[in-house]
């Protein structure tokens, strides 16, 4: 899908907007979350523009395999490899940027359900 002009992943992907980048893979690119949640919080971002997680799995699913490995890769690169990952799909679901993003969330515990 081309690069969206108002869509702030897309604008980091292509370097037109600062982020701290952690990992540039060969399709994802993973930076930490300017309002972290966590003491690890790091978003996985495929470099080209996707809505959701299940439009990625549907157009480029070794993108999205790429991404599970790297949020992987990060957990235990910037802790002991325990993380929580979640896609927020949908506003309701709480997606407030529209270019799916896995969030990698490590570092304490969590609680079960969510909120
Ligand atoms: P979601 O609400 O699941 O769509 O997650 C979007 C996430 O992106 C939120 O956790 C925001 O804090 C984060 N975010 C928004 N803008 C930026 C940015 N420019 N750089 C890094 N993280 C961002």
């Amino acid at each position: 899908v081309a690069a969206q002009d108002d869509c702030i992943f897309c604008r980091i992907a292509d370097g037109r907007l600062p982020a701290d980048v952690v990992h540039v893979g060969t399709s994802v690119l993973a930076l930490r979350d300017v309002a972290p949640q966590a003491p690890t919080h790091v978003l996985v971002i495929p470099k080209e523009h996707h809505d959701t997680v299940d439009a990625l799995a549907s157009a480029d699913p070794k993108t999205l395999v790429e991404l599970v490995a790297v949020a992987g890769e990060v957990a235990r690169s910037h802790g002991d490899g325990q993380y929580r990952l979640v896609f927020n799909s949908g506003e309701q679901a709480g997606q407030s940027v529209r270019h799916v993003h896995g969030h990698v969330l490590a570092g304490r515990s969590f609680a079960w359900p969510p909120g």
